[in-house]
């Protein structure tokens, strides 16, 4: 099963993507931690874009399609994959279209008047990278899940995520007729509590 989930930032794919795994045992490919981890091990890629990304713009589309081309050729998504955080544009999707194509496309829908309490709140663990928010887990220092240490991840301000809300919007957006179109997408109400938004996706996955 080829899965891709689609949502604003903050709007909670992360946290879904890792109930998914669980239940589904897909590859979590979220190429944001991809970046991520390209920028803590001092890569080439990760100094290529390291600024972009403190931005919260994106990062060039040749970069993240070859990225993502080399990852999903790895043995883990030889019966299928759950990208996170890609496609983000419409090119992306096509370069998509063209390596392999999703079945469905899970889109979690969320009041976006809420994302940047969502994500000004958030918590994310620098090993196992789930993320959590204050609300419900105060200022605890270890994640609950693996005791990794909790991070702010350094695009989590308040001024990145209204550009990163507006790239969303310009961008992002877009991908939702896109794959409307090809009769793959299936909307979700991000706005419920984990386990509510789960049994949904669970609903559509089977
Ligand atoms: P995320 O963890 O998905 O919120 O992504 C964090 C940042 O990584 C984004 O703001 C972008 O700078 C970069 N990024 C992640 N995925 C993509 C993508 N598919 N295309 C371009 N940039 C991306």
């Amino acid at each position: 099963m080829k899965v891709i989930l689609l949502g604003a930032p903050g709007s909670g794919k992360g946290t879904q993507a890792a109930y998914i795994t669980d239940k589904y045992d897909l590859p979590h490919i979220s190429t944001g931690d991809l970046f991520r981890d390209n920028i803590k091990n001092q890569t080439p890629l990760g100094q290529k874009v390291k600024a972009i990304m403190d931005t919260g713009n994106l990062c060039p589309d040749d970069l993240t399609v070859a990225m993502v081309k080399e990852r999903l050729k790895e043995k883990d998504c030889e019966n299928g994959y759950l990208l996170d955080g890609f496609p983000r544009n419409l090119f992306q999707a096509g370069e998509l279209d063209k390596i392999d194509a999703p079945d469905v496309v899970i889109n979690i829908e969320v009041d976006l008047e809420k994302i940047e309490h969502r994500i000004t709140g958030r918590r994310s663990c620098a090993n196992c990278k789930n993320s959590f928010h204050v609300d419900f887990i105060g200022d605890r220092e270890a994640c609950p899940d693996c005791g990794g240490k909790l991070v702010i991840r350094k695009d989590d301000n308040a001024e990145t995520v209204r550009e990163r809300l507006a790239v969303y919007q310009a961008q992002t957006l877009p991908l939702e007729e896109y794959y409307s179109k090809q009769g793959k997408l299936v909307s979700v109400d991000g706005d419920k509590s984990i386990e509510e938004v789960f049994a949904q996706i669970v609903k559509v996955l089977g």
